[in-house]
């Protein structure tokens, strides 16, 4: 446990400018707009990006009045870390408390030579999935970009480690929050600030299918996963009432769309395992049916419980056998290991516990 933090990259609850939310292009705008030369532009954005400095008065080399207007303009508020917890596996789940006191969970998961940062999209998620801790939440609101973004800066203050895959699996449906997702993987991804490549970037989604046509659209840079989950309509219905509005075939369909226009890129599939509900042998055969000739990788999650849930998680035996008839059918194929189980910070274990938003 930390004492609070006070920094200033929360996300003001009022109309002033959030930095750390904005694009270089409007970085940009905005030095012209006060008549200040381009190259404090360039400036002011390695400030926050590169070196994370929101303290405008520490900002080196900007004209000392450009610097008094945004420090004006730009109020810090303070965003408290609630709870830093650590697993013996080496995962550390953040808890933070924003102003309006939202809370926000983002999870640090180191594996042999990289970090990957699990980042929260929204606090709460409105799609209901049965195997989802975060479900019962509902939606409690909509994260902001500055406040995704807040989440790399707190998290690396504390830890002293900047991640190199960022994956948006944390709290929320990306793609139920699509403006702000989209601009958070530009601001994150532009070369001029915190340059992570768009291929150490992956947005996983419950299957929002105008979101997938959205992305090919507007070439959102990043990867896509989709958490699958089923093979058949009727059980996907059951688990993610997403399926009621679109299908399993209207999915694909789009899954289909997304590697085309990307000229065969990998999109990762992802499959919860649920004991007896969709972690048969046949189900396995309709998974290759759907995805065969589409060139996924398939992660597979053996279900991480929590309290109040009937779900299990299948055997190992179960999960093995599963994995090995994707593999014979020649489908890349991982089981996903459980990282941070110990202090809930595992896939569907996201719930913002020492939260004020429980119901
Ligand atoms: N909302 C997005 C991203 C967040 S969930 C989505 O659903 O894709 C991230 C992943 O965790 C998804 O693949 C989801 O299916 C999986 N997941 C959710 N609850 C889980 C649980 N209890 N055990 C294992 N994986 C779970
Ligand atoms: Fe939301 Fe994803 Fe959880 Fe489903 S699995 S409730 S979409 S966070």
């Amino acid at each position: 446990m930390t004492s609070p933090l006070s920094i200033v990259s929360a996300e003001p609850q009022t109309s002033t400018l959030q930095l750390h939310g904005m694009l270089f292009s409007e970085i940009e705008q905005l030095c012209r707009d006060q008549q200040i030369k381009p190259s404090h532009a360039e400036r002011l954005n390695a400030a926050i990006y590169r070196h994370r400095n929101l303290d405008i008065a520490h900002i080196e080399g900007l004209p000392h009045n450009f610097r008094h207007w945004l420090a004006q303009q730009t109020q810090p508020i303070a965003a408290q870390a609630i709870s830093d917890q650590q697993s013996q596996d080496g995962t550390r789940k953040f808890l933070f408390r924003m102003e309006d006191g939202s809370d926000i969970e983002t999870v640090h998961i180191p594996t042999a030579n990289r970090l990957t940062q699990c980042i929260s999209t929204q606090v709460g998620c409105a799609m209901g999935c049965g195997f989802c801790l975060t479900a019962q939440l509902g939606l409690k609101r909509q994260l902001r970009a500055a406040e995704m973004v807040s989440q790399i800066f707190l998290a690396a203050q504390i830890s002293g480690q900047m991640p190199r895959n960022l994956v948006l699996m944390g709290m929320g449906e990306p793609l139920h929050n699509y403006d702000e997702v989209s601009r958070f993987v530009r601001i994150v991804t532009d070369p001029k600030g915190m340059a992570f490549s768009p291929r150490r970037v992956t947005l996983s989604t419950s299957g929002i299918v105008p979101g997938i046509y959205r992305m090919i659209e507007e070439r959102l840079p990043c990867n896509l996963a989709v958490s699958l989950n089923a093979t058949d309509d009727a059980t996907r219905d059951q688990i993610m009432p997403i399926n009621r509005k679109y299908p399993l075939a209207t999915l694909m369909r789009a899954v289909t769309d997304y590697i085309a226009a990307y000229d065969h890129k990998r999109v990762l599939i992802e499959y919860v395992m649920l004991q007896g509900v969709n972690d048969s042998l046949a189900d396995a055969e309709r998974l290759i049916a759907w995805i065969n000739h589409l060139g996924c990788t398939i992660n597979l999650l053996p279900f991480n419980a929590f309290h109040d849930t009937a779900y299990k998680s299948p055997s190992i035996e179960t999960v093995s056998q599963f994995r090995q008839r994707l593999v014979e059918a020649g489908i890349v194929t991982v089981v996903r290991e459980s990282r941070g189980m110990d202090i809930s910070a595992a896939c569907g274990q996201l719930q913002a516990e020492n939260s004020n938003n429980r119901d």
